[in-house]
C-alpha cells in the first residue's frame, strides 16, 4: 500500500451511524446497504456481541438476494485483537450491529483505528436503554460519525413517533435481551420504567 500522511488516512475512512430505538427499521437499512455495497463489489464484514443470540443465527445481515455477509463475534477481546480479527479478514466495509453491547472504550478505539486505516464503518444501534439512559458507545458514536441516521419507531401507545423502548417485564439490568416479548416501543411521554 502507498504511504500517505495522517491526514489523508483520516480522510478516506468514514464512519456512518443507524440510530433508533427497538422496532424502528434498523436492520433493513443495514440490508438495503449490504445489497448495494455487495453489488458495487465491497467486501462486507459484520461484527457482532457474542451475546446477541436473541434470534439465533437467523439474525445474519444479508443482501436481498439472501447471500449473508462473513460475521465475526467478538467476546470479550481486548482492542488490539479485536483489530487484528478484523483485518485479517480483508473487507473494506464493517458493520457494528448491536454497536450498544460492545464494551463502550474498546468498541470506540477501534472504530477510530478502523476509520484511520481508510475503512468504512457502518454501525447501527440504540440510543437509549430502557431506562432512557445512553446505551454503551452509541451516543458517542452519533458525535463521531460523518454520516447520521436517526430512526424512529411507531409508539405502541398513541401512535406518536418513538424514540424508546420499554420494558414491559424482566430483570433491571441495562442488558436483557428479548424482542417483541419483552419490549414496546414508546414515545417519550408513554415511556414507562417499570420496577
Ligand atoms: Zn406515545
Amino acid at each position: 500500500m502507498p504511504k500517505q500522511d495522517g491526514k489523508n488516512r483520516r480522510e478516506k475512512g468514514k464512519l456512518t451511524i443507524i440510530a433508533g430505538p427497538m422496532f424502528s427499521g434498523k436492520t433493513g437499512k443495514l440490508v438495503a446497504m449490504v445489497d448495494v455495497f455487495t453489488r458495487m463489489g465491497h467486501h462486507v464484514l459484520t461484527v457482532k456481541p457474542s451475546f446477541d443470540t436473541r434470534y439465533g443465527n437467523r439474525k445474519e445481515i444479508h443482501s436481498h438476494d439472501h447471500k449473508t455477509t462473513q460475521a465475526l463475534v467478538i467476546d470479550g477481546e481486548v482492542p488490539d485483537e479485536i483489530l487484528q480479527k478484523i483485518l485479517m479478514i480483508h473487507a473494506d466495509k464493517i458493520i457494528f450491529d448491536e454497536v450498544q453491547f460492545f464494551d463502550k472504550k474498546k468498541v470506540i478505539k477501534v472504530i477510530k483505528e478502523l476509520k484511520k486505516r481508510g475503512m468504512h464503518v457502518i454501525v447501527a444501534g440504540l440510543l437509549y436503554d430502557y431506562q432512557r439512559r445512553p446505551f454503551g458507545a452509541t451516543s458517542d458514536l452519533l458525535g463521531l460519525a460523518d454520516e447520521r441516521l436517526e430512526l424512529f419507531a411507531i409508539c405502541q401507545k398513541c401512535g406518536s413517533l418513538a424514540r424508546h423502548s420499554e420494558r414491559m417485564h424482566g430483570g433491571k439490568g441495562q442488558v436483557d435481551v428479548g424482542a417483541a416479548d419483552k419490549y414496546i416501543a414508546v414515545c417519550e411521554k408513554c415511556h414507562k420504567i417499570y420496577q
